[in-house]
């Protein structure tokens, strides 16, 4: 497996009080039953009320430029129009994190009036959605195709796409990402999540001094797929497709900083061509220029902006591998009258366990919800729900005498 040195890339500078995205669940429930989910699914939508205390809590704790309004599938909530408007209203962007199986054209309509920014559609194999249960990642392309159309016709909506992968799905990755590539006109994010369960082959669990045992929490799968893949090894996958593919950003993990948690690529091209790839400088110009425009820093950009490309280019002054990308594109003068698009692709490593027991998080993390008027990680929450804390983990065996 390839090593990359995190010092090489501009770590993100998402804090806890001080980030791009903050996590909202209007509810548990759920349409599907993904493998590798990390909520219950369970009837249990929250009042407007509820809802409303929650974003109060992120507005009067923590900065954020967009809000994921996830779950459970946040289209099952029967007012999740008021709630897309309540985010907007606060000045934040409204992101829906859905599967989609429940959004309609009229659905959209009605999202896009109450001030809807994105979609981040989850879409991957191990769904057992209903019409596409044997279909592979590829094949699910015409899936996510028909997703981005309908944003794309609904104009200038945010699209983004999630797929967890897991050991027998990363062959597909390279043809994902092709996909995803072909269509830099209408996708702007393409996000690829590595599968994680409780490990309890290695660990412990603690609550306290008391010995719990993880047996009945959601996470905690059979699994008999790998709980380990890196984030490097998905780089390494795509650049046997493309050398010069190389991520410009990081989020590291809380107890191991040399671990890539969040690891962001941007790519800029046309349609099915890319031309290459935001250096670390350039991101950072972004980060920095965001916030001190607008006091937090940037998670989503619209289509009318992410085809605005030809501008970031401008950036090339300060950036060694933009010039790079400069060049190449300008090479060929017909691309002057060529839109160029930016393009995200985000890899997710969750929660890994380290050989003395440790939980490595991420540091920084974006997905922090609210649990109890208090800021909590959303892929713990079951911990918070059942034990009303987290559960802390040492090596198998481990004596605290
Ligand atoms: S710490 Fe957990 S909730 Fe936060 S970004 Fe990482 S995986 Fe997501």
């Amino acid at each position: 497996m390839i090593k990359l040195n995190h010092l090489d890339y501009y770590r993100l500078p998402w804090n806890f009080t001080d980030n791009s995205i903050s996590w909202l669940e209007p509810t548990a429930k759920c349409n599907l039953a993904c493998d590798g989910c990390y909520r219950k699914n369970e009837n249990s939508h929250k009042s407007l009320q509820a809802i409303k205390s929650d974003l109060d809590v992120f507005t009067s704790l923590r900065k954020c430029d967009g809000v994921s309004i996830a779950g459970g599938d946040p289209l099952t909530h029967p007012n999740v129009v008021d709630i897309v408007a309540d985010v907007k209203s606060r000045g934040l962007k409204p992101i829906l994190n859905t599967n989609g199986l429940a959004l309609t054209k009229e659905l959209l309509a009605e999202l896009k009036k109450a001030g809807v920014y994105g979609f981040t559609f989850h879409i991957d194999s191990k769904q057992g959605r209903p019409g596409w249960k044997d279909k592979n990642e590829v094949e699910l392309n015409e899936l996510r195709y028909h997703y981005a159309r309908m944003l794309a016709d609904a104009k200038n909506i945010s699209c983004s796409f999630n797929s967890t992968v897991y050991e027998d799905t990363m062959q597909y990755i390279p043809e994902m990402a092709k996909w995803a590539a072909d269509h830099i006109d209408i996708v702007q994010v393409m996000v690829f999540i590595l599968y994680r369960a409780v490990n309890n082959s290695t660990v412990d669990f603690y609550l306290g001094p008391q010995k719990i045992d993880m047996g009945d929490l959601v996470y905690n799968e059979e699994f008999t797929e790998r709980t380990d893949i890196k984030a490097e090894e998905i780089v390494e996958i795509l650049r046997g497709q493309d050398p010069d593919f190389d991520p410009c950003a990081y989020l590291n993990g809380s107890e191991k900083p040399d671990s890539f948690k969040w690891l962001l690529t941007g790519r800029l091209g046309t349609k099915g061509k890319i031309y290459g790839y935001m250096g670390p400088k350039s991101m950072e110009i972004i980060q920095a220029g965001h916030h001190m425009l607008f006091d937090r820093y940037l998670a989503y950009s619209e289509p009318n902006m992410t085809r605005k490309g030809k501008s970031m280019l401008f950036l090339s002054g300060f950036d060694k591998k933009l010039r790079k990308t400069f060049k190449k594109f300008f090479s060929n003068p017909v691309n002057l009258f060529k839109r160029l698009h930016y393009q995200s692709v985000m890899i997710i490593q969750p929660v890994d366990f380290l050989e003395d027991g440790r939980q490595n998080m991420c540091d920084g993390c974006p997905d922090i919800t609210v649990w109890n008027g208090k800021l909590v990680w959303s892929c713990r929450m079951e911990e918070q729900l059942k034990y009303g804390y987290n559960i802390k983990s040492y090596p198998k065996g481990f004596n605290g005498n």
